[in-house]
């Protein structure tokens, strides 16, 4: 059985992907700032009858937290041959509003979260000589958001550095992909129109949307499962959209 992380399972995107990953076989590592969330996720998976443990109360953006959270994955689960970096947060502010601490606090999350989490699992994977990564970005990145530049800049760099990883990792069995999702109907989408941060309602975008509806966790977590299979291992260090036809 191979060992899955999700980083912020506990929640939204990264809880589907966490049951989907769990429904392939996998034995998932739910991980997440939030211990209580990561603790009912971990909860309905082996409810289920898969595999799940929860590491809650672990924040990505602090590389003793990840390095401590990863070696406990490792001694209960088996090391990591899957790394899905999930966790992230938003923000909408305009240019000249965002202050350095909002700036350093979501590159710190959304960026080097990332990092610490690659750099901990990769020795793992190249000893295993198979790995798969999926950076979940956002469609943003693609294609530039007013008032989120702070965020839009954490992702694109993930992007970035899910490219040169992939150029890396390819020789040692590891493929290194991500997904920019692209308007999905989680907590966070719902706060950020709670918050009149949408420019109208998710009905008032999902009409303007090609496939006519917003994006469910589900189908991020059917395209990540796809990208976590022995079947993918020719795809590597692609930018895998799921937004309903949104980006193109
Ligand atoms: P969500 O419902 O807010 O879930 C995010 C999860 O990450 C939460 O459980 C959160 O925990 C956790 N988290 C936040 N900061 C963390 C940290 N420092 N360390 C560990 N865990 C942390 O959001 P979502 O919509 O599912 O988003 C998942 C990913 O998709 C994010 O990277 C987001 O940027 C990306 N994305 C989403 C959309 C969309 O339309 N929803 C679009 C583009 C990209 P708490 O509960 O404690 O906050």
């Amino acid at each position: 059985m191979k060992t899955a992380i999700v980083t912020g399972a506990g929640s939204g995107i990264g809880r589907a992907i966490a049951h989907r990953l769990a429904e392939d076989g996998c034995a998932v590592a739910v991980l997440d700032l939030n211990s209580d969330s990561a603790g009912r996720v971990a909860g309905e998976i082996g409810e289920k009858g898969n595999t799940a443990a929860a590491f809650g109360g672990v924040d990505v953006s602090d590389r003793g937290q990840v390095d401590a959270a990863i070696q406990q994955i490792r001694d209960t689960l088996g090391p990591p041959a899957v790394l899905v970096n999930n966790a992230g947060i938003t923000g909408f502010k305009k240019f000249l509003n965002i202050s350095d601490e909002v700036w350093d606090r979501t590159l710190a999350i959304n960026l080097s979260g990332p990092f610490y989490c690659c750099q901990a699992v990769v020795p793992d994977m190249v000893e295993a000589g198979w790995g798969r990564i999926v950076n979940i970005s956002s469609s943003s990145a693609q294609g530039g958001q007013q008032f989120m530049a702070h965020y839009v800049a954490s992702k694109a760099g993930l992007i970035g550095m899910t490219k040169s990883l992939a150029l890396e990792l390819g020789p040692s069995g590891i493929t290194v992909n991500t997904i920019p999702p692209g308007f999905v109907d989680t907590p966070m989408l719902r706060n950020s129109e709670e918050h009149g941060l949408l420019g109208g309602t998710i009905e008032q975008h999902a009409d303007r949307t090609p496939v006519r509806r917003p994006g469910r966790p589900e189908d991020i977590a059917a395209a990540c499962s796809f990208l976590c299979s022995d079947e993918a291992g020719y795809i590597t260090g692609q930018i895998v959209g799921v937004n309903g036809g949104r980006n193109t």
